[in-house]
């Protein structure tokens, strides 16, 4: 129906994938160092062309945006954190912000995307993996850590004309949105689509996704990957839920003496975490999901059950090191496996 086509490519680049009428318009965007694939069901092809490019837009300002270390808006609100000046934000970024302090506390601080310093000292700051930069010294994070870098340092005074000027009390905050940026991207991409006449879609960035409507008459479905390989199931998607997963398998670093560590880091300690391998989660928004899988993660098994009280999370999946599969009752439920893979399951309870 429509050719498979190289529009542009320039911070996103857009695919427009061929398809048939039997299946979905498709087209992927590369941007946040992720495929972003993006479906549309029932809609004709001048809307479909619209549509995508629209988002192709939209991405292409949120990568320059809110990207935490190509100069940007937010390069320049870090800079200004650092030495006390007041910089200023726009709505996006503010809803980033407002989001984050929620997160932060909901999860008892095991999400904070204040620690941008860390990030950026356990060499994250990188398109490249694995990373081979030597690893921070015990000192070096023992003084990360006793700055307490926090959103909640964040103070925001709007300006009018959706515009905030924005301030930290701490110069050891550094905002790094690795944790929901595509959380909230897929939100925003899915409120656009919404707003045209199109019979369902879903925008998957590289396995996180949220969806709307339906798909030719039927249910959206996702695959959850196993991170030792292969699938663990299939979900089916309900209304808008989105399903998101963190995981330390695919992004991470190697010393020289064969340490691995996740890009993923709990705040208290300032080490990468390790226990858990992947949290998937099912919930209503993006930036909800982005934000509860991260805070997973770090909470491994022993405090898992935590932040889902906190983050009031029903679905959640975890899989560990040795490749054992938990599920929430609730998830259970969700996820259709093979018979083999369901018996192996544990119950989170
Ligand atoms: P993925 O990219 O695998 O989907 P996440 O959504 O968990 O994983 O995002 C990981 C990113 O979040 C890291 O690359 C970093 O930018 C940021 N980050 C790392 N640790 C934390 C944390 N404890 N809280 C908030 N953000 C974090
Ligand atoms: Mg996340």
């Amino acid at each position: 129906m429509m050719p498979g086509r190289l529009l542009s490519c320039f911070v996103a680049c857009l695919f427009l994938l061929a398809c048939s009428d039997q299946e979905p318009d498709k087209a992927e965007l590369f941007v946040f160092g992720t495929l972003v694939d993006i479906s549309l069901s029932g809609a004709d092809q001048a809307a479909v062309k619209a549509a995508f490019l629209d988002l192709q837009q939209m991405f292409q300002r949120m990568h320059r945006d809110w990207h935490a270390w190509e100069p940007g808006q937010l390069t320049t609100i870090n800079q200004a954190f650092a030495t006390g000046q007041v910089a200023s934000a726009d709505l996006y970024l503010v809803e980033l912000i407002r989001q984050s302090q929620n997160y932060e506390k909901t999860s008892g601080g095991r999400f904070n995307p204040a620690i941008g310093r860390l990030i950026r000292r356990w060499g994250f700051h990188t398109s490249d993996y694995p990373i081979q930069a030597p690893i921070p010294t015990a000192d070096e994070i023992a003084e990360l850590i006793a700055a307490h870098p926090s959103s909640q340092d964040v103070q925001l005074h709007f300006v009018g004309n959706d515009q905030w000027e924005v301030r930290s009390s701490n110069p050891a905050v550094q905002l790094d949105f690795g944790g929901i940026a595509k959380g909230y991207a897929v939100d925003l991409a899915i409120e656009r689509l919404q707003a045209r006449s199109l019979e369902g879609a879903i925008v998957n960035a590289g396995g996180d996704l949220r969806a709307f409507g339906s798909n030719q008459g039927r249910a959206w479905r996702v695959a959850v990957q196993n991170p030792l390989g292969g699938i663990i199931g299939i979900i089916e998607i309900a209304g808008t839920e989105a399903v998101f997963t963190s995981g330390n398998y695919q992004r991470y670093g190697m010393d020289e003496s064969g340490f691995r560590y996740a890009h993923i880091i709990d705040p208290r300690s300032g080490w990468p975490v390790s226990q858990v391998m992947s949290a998937t989660v099912i919930a209503d928004s993006g930036i909800s999901a982005d934000a509860a899988a991260t805070a997973l993660v770090v909470a491994g098994l022993d405090e898992w059950s935590e932040v889902a009280i906190g983050m009031d999370l029903e679905y959640v999946l975890l899989t560990d090191e040795k490749g054992v599969i938990y599920m929430t009752q609730a998830m259970l439920a969700r996820v259709r496996m093979s018979t083999e893979t369901a018996k192996k399951v544990v119950l989170l309870d």
